[in-house]
């Protein structure tokens, strides 16, 4: 029997899936997060789990010459950098190694891990940040979101945040001192600023401020904009965002543009793309740009193809991969995302190109009904991935390549060993680091028909 409180000394064995180092007293299993595998640590058991015990690191009695070192102070507490203790290369290594037992577990263990394509820029890569506050003796605190939870983490910067976005959220906290701004507490539901959303666009270096708020009457709002401008030339947008549900959905419904377009625009691949807050746009700018061209690359095209973009956000993959198809359809079902795509094909000056509002599989089922001519699917979907009747349709629309993107390889498995059913399969996966030093990984396939 372990005793919480009590010190042990372990040697990790394995990882868990957030790279979390495991090791055992006995026969009970103990998660240590941030050990590496051979360390020789002692540990303070903290609390009983359902799968065993947690143990918080004493000492690194022998450790792991890949652990880097951490140059965070709330690395601990927020949980959202669950590699940052660990080299460059080895991050790489332990996401491989991750992606091969997954695939030799599944039923498409005949797929081979082909290449990972490394991020250049590991810090300072987040292109967008979610912030919430509260107060502590008497003084505004901003902080980030502890993972998995909602519990708040005050911070005063981020090594992955663009560095002028952790300044505007400073500036706003000052703001907040010297007009007596509450901030929300989901707890009574009481106070004003429920979160700051913040975006920047990294070729054009424009970035959006979104104040999620409570209330409609927004309190010293001239003051806010002169302060933010005068500091940040940069904020081309700021807009009002009213939630006032009980959630922890961080964006409400209604809208309203404080200061300039509501949107901003970047440039991705040689592409003007603008995006509005509530679309989806791919966190590390460089790194995307690396995903696009290498995974349309993986596609042949002779130029007659027509090609779906099933989960397309903003039209990004659609807009660039437009320059090999003959035709472009893109699908998406968040209505501002498809507003943004339609404009950014007119941005772009792509005539060969239509965005349609819908779910993908309800889409997906219509072309098969209709027994349309698609010779190109990129799929694309959320972290769920996507859904067997949307594999089935596929199946019966026959394109001869589909490129499957996903940012969670266990639900992408899952839907491998779908479209294997439906004679799709690839042969080789790839992963793109679109989240160094998270737990996070991006994969990419292509899936042919078997004759
Ligand atoms: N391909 C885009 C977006 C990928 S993220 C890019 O690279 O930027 C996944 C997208 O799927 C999001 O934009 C989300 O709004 C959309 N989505 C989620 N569920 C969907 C559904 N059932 N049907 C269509 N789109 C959906």
């Amino acid at each position: 029997m372990i005793n919480i409180n009590k010190i042990y000394e372990v040697t990790i064995k394995q990882y868990d899936e957030y790279f979390q180092g495991i090791a055992f007293v006995g026969k009970d299993k103990v998660i240590v997060p941030q050990a590496l595998k051979n360390e020789n640590c002692k540990v303070k058991i903290v609390k009983k789990i359902q799968q065993g015990y947690i143990g918080e690191i004493i000492k690194i009695k022998q450790m792991n010459k890949q652990r880097g070192k951490v140059n965070c102070a709330i690395y601990k507490k927020c949980g959202g950098c669950h590699l940052l203790h660990v080299k460059d290369e080895e991050q790489m290594t332990l996401k491989s190694e991750k992606i091969i037992s997954l695939l030799q577990r599944s039923k498409v263990n005949h797929l081979q891990l082909k290449d990972i394509w490394q991020a250049n820029k590991m810090q300072h890569y987040r292109n967008k940040v979610i912030i919430g506050f509260q107060k502590n003796h008497g003084k505004i605190e901003a902080g980030l979101y502890e993972e998995f939870s909602h519990r708040i983490v005050p911070y005063t910067s981020c090594l992955m945040h663009d560095e002028t976005s952790d300044a505007i959220v400073k500036e706003i906290c000052q703001w907040m001192n010297v007009a007596r701004i509450a901030p929300y507490d989901p707890y009574t539901r009481r106070g004003f600023l429920r979160n700051v959303l913040i975006r920047k666009a990294e070729a054009t270096n424009e970035m959006m401020v979104v104040f999620v708020t409570n209330t409609l009457t927004f309190p010293a709002r001239k003051q806010l904009i002169q302060q933010l401008l005068k500091k940040f030339p940069q904020i081309t947008s700021m807009i009002q965002n009213v939630n006032t549900r009980k959630t922890s959905i961080v964006l409400g419904d209604k809208e309203q543009i404080m200061y300039g377009k509501g949107y901003i625009e970047d440039v991705l691949c040689g592409y003007t793309f603008r995006l509005s807050s509530k679309s989806f746009y791919q966190i590390h700018h460089d790194q995307t740009e690396v995903l696009y061209q290498k995974a349309i690359s993986l596609l042949q095209f002779s130029g007659s193809e027509t090609l779906l973009d099933a989960y397309c956000g903003i039209g990004t993959i659609g807009v660039y991969a437009s320059a090999f198809a003959h035709k472009v359809i893109g699908v998406e079902l968040n209505k501002d995302a498809i507003k943004d795509a339609k404009e950014n094909a007119k941005i772009n000056k792509i005539n060969h190109i239509d965005f349609v509002c819908d779910d993908a599989t309800n889409y997906m089922m219509q072309l098969a009904k209709q027994k349309k001519n698609i010779d190109i699917v990129v799929l694309d979907p959320p972290r769920s991935g996507t859904t067997k009747e949307c594999i089935q349709a596929l199946a019966k629309l026959k394109p001869k390549q589909i490129l499957y993107i996903s940012c969670d390889p266990t639900t992408q498995i899952r839907d491998l060993e779908i479209f294997k059913q439906y004679r799709y399969e690839a042969k080789d996966m790839y992963i793109s680091d679109q989240f160094p030093n998270s737990f996070h990984v991006e994969s990419v396939v292509v899936l042919t028909p078997v004759r």
